[in-house]
């Protein structure tokens, strides 16, 4: 069967990478998620990556202990260079192409991230695996993942997190939220739901880009959010 998409933005937490830790680089969850974006690759998705770096330091963290902001959130995206390093070469282990790249220039790291450069990678099969986020602090990786998007032309941003899609309220603080199968940018902006950033949202509505919010434990990984056989909430226009 042909994948349901040409080409996907994938979110990948630093969380996810520390896997039950919650600080660094957990290797049986790397080679994990390496091997489902390498089986997804091989169905032939395009793929690209934007890594989180929460597992390493977060910007916010590092200003509340005195760091001025500017130069904790350097520090935080230093961090997601880290984990782009650690995940492109685990899905090259997978035996699938796979190339890093900085938003920041750091030349001897990785090649600096330019739309047609990333572009023109997916086109040749190479899973692209952007650090840096955005490239500028008081950003987020989640703002980020809808930038590059944006930017390369992705079909959907794909968003694990913790619970299987967005819910009317935070599951975790109430059983009885009710999960939405589709819900509008607006209604999760203005409810402030919380699932990604509001400046992450906002720029999802403005160029119609859909989210789809999914289980990072569902037993049938990307693989099912890609069939569209998981549970997930898919973020978009309203009906
Ligand atoms: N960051 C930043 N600009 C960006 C993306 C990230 O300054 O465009 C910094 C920020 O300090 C953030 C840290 O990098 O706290 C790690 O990113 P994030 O918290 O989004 O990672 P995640 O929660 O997805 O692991």
């Amino acid at each position: 069967m042909a994948p349901a998409y040409k080409r996907i933005l994938l979110k990948v937490s630093g969380e996810a990478l520390a896997g039950d830790n919650s600080f660094g680089i957990e290797p049986q969850f790397l080679q994990e998620i390496a091997r489902q974006i390498a089986d997804a690759a091989k169905s032939g998705v395009q793929i690209a990556i934007v890594v989180g770096g929460g597992n390493i330091f977060r910007g916010m963290a590092g200003a509340a202990d005195g760091t001025d902001r500017v130069t904790a959130d350097l520090m935080g995206m230093l961090g997601t260079m880290i984990n782009a390093l650690a995940l492109s070469s685990a899905i090259s282990r997978q035996g699938v192409k796979s190339k890093p790249y900085s938003a920041a220039s750091m030349p001897s790291v990785a090649d600096t991230f330019t739309a047609r450069e990333a572009k023109a990678s997916l086109e040749e099969g190479y899973v692209v695996v952007l650090g840096g986020g955005t490239g500028n602090p008081f950003f987020t990786t989640d703002t980020a993942s809808t930038l590059r998007a944006i930017e390369l032309e992705c079909d959907v941003v794909l968003k694990g997190t913790k619970v299987d899609g967005v819910y009317s309220e935070d599951p975790m603080q109430n059983p009885h939220a009710t999960r939405y199968d589709t819900v509008s940018y607006d209604e999760v902006i203005g409810k402030n739901l919380r699932v990604m950033d509001t400046a992450a949202f906002a720029l999802a509505r403005d160029n119609n880009m859909p989210i789809i919010v999914y289980a990072l434990n569902d037993e049938a990984g990307l693989a099912g959010v890609l069939s569209g056989t998981s549970r997930s909430t898919r973020v978009g226009k309203s009906n």
